[in-house]
């Protein structure tokens, strides 16, 4: 029985073991920590590589035509299915998608837990038909058998008889 009385009076003179928190500033996350997602739209290019490699899709991407050809790109993720794997951010060849130490994900609705970034980017050339890619490779076509029958033209009168080519001048 005296052990352990010595022992619960010695510890009432210890400081905590535990964190005080909320109370005073949160622990810092441990190095490495995957938290809370940033994404930097900035960076983006839309090349598609994060939404491809989200186990739980847990990412939106939404393309709003404007004038002049121009496109809002916004991406979204959603936090509250994200497992923070981190594959995003280490697909993501420019470094747009970063996890943060910040583990204080809390909230009491859906938006509170969305992390969204837009920007405006020049939309890609329309897709042509099967048609137009027919004209194209033809037109291709052409242009080389006409480049090719030049070059023999021109390689047939290099290698003409030098003598007759004498006699006739
Ligand atoms: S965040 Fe990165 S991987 Fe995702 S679309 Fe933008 S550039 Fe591509
Ligand atoms: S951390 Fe993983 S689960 Fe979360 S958005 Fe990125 S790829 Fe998806």
């Amino acid at each position: 029985m005296f052990p352990y009385l010595k022992q619960a009076l010695s510890n009432l003179f210890r400081p905590a073991a535990t964190e005080a928190f909320p109370a005073g500033e949160p622990p810092k996350a441990a190095e490495g920590y995957r938290g809370r997602i940033s994404y930097d739209p900035t960076l983006c290019v839309n090349c598609g590589m994060c939404m491809r490699v989200c186990a739980p899709q847990c990412m939106t991407r939404t393309i709003k035509p404007l004038e002049g050809g121009a496109q809002e790109i916004t991406l979204t993720f959603d936090q509250s299915s994200c497992t923070f794997c981190r594959l995003c951010a280490d697909f993501c060849a420019r470094k747009a998608i970063t996890l943060t130490d910040d583990y204080m994900i809390v909230g009491t609705q859906p938006e509170d837990f969305i992390v969204s970034g837009t920007f405006i980017k020049k939309a890609p050339p329309p897709k042509l038909t099967p048609e137009q890619l027919a004209e194209l490779k033809a037109k291709a076509e052409a242009a080389k058998a006409a480049k090719a029958a030049a070059e023999a033209a021109k390689a047939a009168e290099d290698g003409a008889d030098p003598a007759c080519n004498a006699d006739n001048g």
